[in-house]
């Protein structure tokens, strides 16, 4: 396939954050106009609802701001992605920097008072542990 990228679907107009806001990045739509990149969400592709209340990583855990375990939603989810990008031979990966799914750089902390910390969400790791270069939103529109 020609696709080079696997792309967070948030940053190209899909509805699927948790509170259901949408926006486009223009070099993300370009990508995904010119036929390179492929757009995912690991949270729905993990089952997950839009919208959901927001979910932050807690030790070994995914955890929602109601004290649900969400650990399995977002493990299916990354697994499916790693998946995709298998399939179509992709190497590299443009996620939403700060998710606990797709963030590459800092996630919250697990508080939920807005704080970040150092760190990758469960995607992202997946992803890095099988080869594929995790790139954070944040750089690449730079
Ligand atoms: Fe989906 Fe990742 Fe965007 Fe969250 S950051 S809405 S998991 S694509």
């Amino acid at each position: 396939s020609s696709y080079e990228y696997i792309i967070s679907a948030c940053l190209c107009g899909e509805k699927c954050r948790y509170d259901g806001k949408e926006f486009t990045l223009e070099q993300a739509k370009e990508l995904i106009d010119n036929g390179k990149a492929l757009i995912i969400c690991p949270e729905v592709l993990g089952g997950m609802s839009v919208p959901r209340p927001p979910c932050e990583i807690v030790g070994d855990k995914v955890i929602n701001i109601d004290k649900e375990d969400k650990t399995d939603n977002f493990k299916v989810g990354a697994i499916k992605v790693l998946e995709i990008a298998n399939k179509y031979g992709i190497k590299k990966a443009i996620l939403k920097e700060k998710s606990p799914s797709c963030g590459s750089k800092f996630i919250y902390d697990g508080s939920f008072n807005k704080k970040l910390i150092p760190g990758e969400g469960i995607t992202t790791s997946l992803l890095r542990k099988n080869g594929i270069h995790v790139i954070s939103d944040e750089d690449y529109i730079k």
